[in-house]
C-alpha cells in the first residue's frame, strides 16, 4: 500500500462546491489553492482558499474554468499535488484527468478510463448489461438512421425518449409520442446534441411515466473494495433537474432498495470503480428499477448522505486519492455493515429563480441576507451575502439548506422552518415555491415522482 500524502490541493471550481472542498482539505491539514475567473474576482469563494489565482481573463466566464492549460500551469507553478474538480466544468472530462496525470498531479476522482466507460450514458448502459443490471428498454448503442430509430420505438412502444449520450443537467432529452413526430424530433435531437455536447450520439429508450428518481452513493478504493452509502430520492425535479432531494429513499419498498444497492455494488465492482460516484435509477409505478446513468464525481446533493451516514464524502475522496483503503483508520469504513443510516435529511436548493416568471434567474445586488440556522441545519453556500453581486454567468444556486432529524416529518418541518427564517432581498428567490413543495401532501407522504412539479399547478400560488 503506497500512500501519497497531499500537501497542497487545487480546486478547479467555484462557488459553494469550491468552499465545500476547501473545508474538507483544511480539516485534513492540506493547503488549499483556489482559481477564479475575471468575472468572479469579487466572489467570496476565492477568499476562502489559502491562496487563489486568476484564470485567463480573455477566456470568458465559463471557458476560464474549462481552460485545462491554464489550470495545469497554475497547479505546476504553485507545486500542487492534486486537483479536485468539484461538479460541472471539468469534473467529467477524461482529457483533463489525462492532463493531470501527464503532469504528475493526482486527479481526485476516477481514472480517465473509468470516466470514459461510465461518464457517457451509452457506454455505461453497456457496462450495466455486462454486470446484469437492468436498463430501460431501448438500445445500448448510438442510432444513426431514422429507420432504426423508428424500428426501436415501435418495438418498445411510444412514448419514447431520445437522449444525447453526452447530455447532462437535464438537457439533451426529448419525449416523442408517436412515429409521426419522430423525423422532426430525431433531426432536432441530433443537431442539438452536436451543438451542445460536441457529438451526435443519440440513443432511444422507453419513456417511463412518472417514475421516481432514486440514486445510490458509492465509494470505491484502489484495492477493489466498494461500499454504498445508501440512497437518495431526487424525484422532485423541474425540467429533469433536481430541486429538492432527501435521504434515505424510504418510500421505495425495502426489497427494491436492496436490489438497487446490490446492482450498484455489482456494477461498480464490475468496472473496478474508484473514488466517489453515484448510480442513478428510475423506479416505475410497478417498482421496477432501471439503471439510467452514473455520475463519476461528487454531486450537489452529496450533503444529505453525509448527514444520515456521518461520512464526509469529500474527505473520503481525498483520502482514497492519497491511496488509503476504505478500511483504513483514516477513512474508517471497514465493511458495508459499518455504514449506518440515521434519521432523514432533506436538501432544498435556494436559487435566484423566479417561480412566477418561468424560473428566470434574477441578477443584481443582494441587499439583505439573513440565513436560517439552528439544531439539525447545515447550510452550504458561498455566493450569497449582503452586498454580493449575483452575476448572470453561472448557475443560479445561492445556498443549499439541509435539514436532519429523526423522522421524515420532523425533517420536513425543520426545512420549512429554516426556509421561512431565511431573508434574502435584492434578488428574487424560489423560497416561497420550495415551501409550497415541502408543504404539499404528496411530498410529505414521500410519493413524489419526476413530473410532480409540472403536474401540480398549485405549487405556483
Ligand atoms: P442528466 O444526465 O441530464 O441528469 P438523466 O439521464 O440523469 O439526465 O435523467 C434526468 C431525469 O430525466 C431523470 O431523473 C428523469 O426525471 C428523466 N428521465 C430520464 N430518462 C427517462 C426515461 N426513460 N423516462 C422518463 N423520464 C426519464
Amino acid at each position: 500500500m503506497e500512500i501519497k500524502k497531499f500537501k497542497k490541493v487545487l480546486v478547479a471550481n467555484r462557488g459553494e462546491i469550491a468552499i465545500r472542498v476547501f473545508r474538507a482539505l483544511s480539516e485534513l491539514g492540506i493547503t488549499t489553492v483556489g482559481v477564479f475567473s475575471k468575472e468572479d474576482r469579487y466572489a467570496l469563494f476565492r477568499s476562502k482558499a489559502d491562496e487563489s489565482y486568476q484564470l485567463n481573463p480573455d477566456k470568458g466566464p465559463i471557458d476560464a474554468y474549462l481552460d485545462i492549460n491554464t489550470i495545469i500551469r497554475i497547479a505546476k507553478e504553485k507545486n500542487v499535488d492534486a486537483i479536485h474538480p468539484g461538479y460541472g466544468f471539468l469534473s467529467e472530462n477524461p482529457e483533463f484527468v489525462d492532463a493531470c496525470e501527464k503532469n504528475g498531479i493526482t486527479f481526485i476522482g476516477p481514472s480517465s478510463d473509468l470516466m470514459r466507460k461510465m461518464g457517457d450514458k451509452i457506454s455505461s448502459k453497456q457496462m450495466a448489461i455486462e454486470a446484469d443490471v437492468p436498463i430501460i428498454p431501448g438500445v445500448d448503442h448510438a442510432v444513426h438512421e431514422l429507420d432504426e430509430v423508428l424500428k426501436i420505438a415501435d418495438h418498445v412502444g411510444y412514448p419514447v425518449m431520445l437522449k444525447a449520450s453526452n447530455g447532462g443537467g437535464g438537457r439533451g432529452m426529448r419525449i416523442v409520442n408517436s412515429a409521426e413526430e419522430m423525423p422532426k424530433e430525431y433531426a432536432e435531437a441530433r443537431d442539438e446534441s452536436k451543438k451542445a455536447f460536441g457529438d451526435d450520439q443519440i440513443f432511444v429508450e422507453k419513456y417511463l411515466k412518472s417514475p421516481k428518481h432514486i440514486e445510490v452513493q458509492i465509494l470505491g478504493d484502489e484495492y477493489g473494495h466498494v461500499v454504498h452509502l445508501f440512497d437518495r430520492d431526487c424525484s422532485v425535479q423541474r425540467r429533469h433537474q433536481k430541486v429538492v432531494e432527501y435521504a434515505p429513499a424510504f418510500s421505495v419498498p425495502d426489497e427494491v432498495r436492496q436490489q438497487i444497492f446490490d446492482c450498484s455494488i455489482r456494477l461498480a465492482k464490475h468496472v473496478g470503480y474508484k473514488n466517489a460516484g453515484t448510480l442513478e435509477f428510475l423506479v416505475d409505478a410497478d417498482n421496477n428499477a432501471y439503471f439510467i446513468e452514473m455520475n463519476p464525481r461528487i454531486q450537489v446533493e452529496h450533503t444529505i448522505t453525509e448527514m444520515v451516514t456521518g461520512i464526509d464524502i469529500v474527505q473520503a475522496q481525498i483520502l482514497i486519492a492519497e491511496g488509503y483503503p476504505l478500511d483504513s483508520e483514516e477513512i474508517g469504513i471497514p465493511s458495508q455493515e459499518s455504514v449506518e443510516c440515521n434519521g432523514y435529511s432533506i436538501q432544498t436548493r435556494i436559487t435566484t429563480e423566479d417561480p412566477l416568471n418561468n424560473f428566470l434567474p434574477d441578477t443584481g445586488k443582494i441587499t439583505v441576507y439573513r440565513s436560517g440556522a439552528g439544531n439539525g441545519i447545515r447550510l452550504d453556500g458561498g455566493n450569497a451575502y449582503a452586498g454580493a453581486e449575483i452575476t448572470p454567468y453561472y448557475d443560479s444556486l445561492l445556498v443549499k439548506a439541509i435539514s436532519h432529524d429523526r423522522t421524515f416529518k420532523r425533517a420536513v418541518d425543520k426545512s420549512i422552518r429554516v426556509l421561512k427564517e431565511t431573508r434574502i432581498r435584492g434578488v428574487k428567490t424560489n423560497i416561497p415555491f420550495l415551501i409550497n413543495v415541502l408543504n404539499h401532501e404528496t411530498f410529505r407522504s414521500g410519493n413524489c415522482y419526476t413530473t410532480f412539479i409540472e403536474d401540480t399547478p398549485e405549487l405556483f400560488l
